[in-house]
């Protein structure tokens, strides 16, 4: 069976979780497989993950940023909270890419 971790060039299961996080999405160039060394990205359903989850950050900031004077709690609290959506931007895409989405050939242009 085709699992998450198979090379969409050989079909061999190369990736693992952790090389499968840092593969990248489809604007990436991506990581080259182990068994047949061609680039290998995350597909159209990381890609759109990661696009959806940047702008459910970045309007969450906004809205913290707007909303935080008119709650004292929020204002107390305002950049440990924006440091975590931040932080969280970084990981939560690649904790993702790690269990979810198949592999996908590399489709950019590497000159
Ligand atoms: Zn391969």
């Amino acid at each position: 069976m085709r699992s998450i971790y198979t090379c969409p060039h050989c079909g061999k299961k190369a990736f693992g979780p952790w090389t499968k996080a840092f593969a990248g999405q489809m604007n990436s160039k991506g990581k080259p497989c182990m068994q047949c060394g061609k680039l290998c990205v995350n597909g159209v359903g990381a890609t759109w993950f990661n696009a959806i989850y940047s702008l459910l950050c970045f309007i969450a900031v906004i809205v913290i940023y707007l909303n935080a004077p008119k709650y004292e709690w929020l204002n107390s609290y305002e950049a440990v909270i924006v440091v975590g959506i931040i932080a969280s931007y970084f990981v939560i895409p690649k904790l993702v890419n790690s269990v979810l989405f198949k592999l996908h050939e590399s489709i950019r242009l590497n000159y």
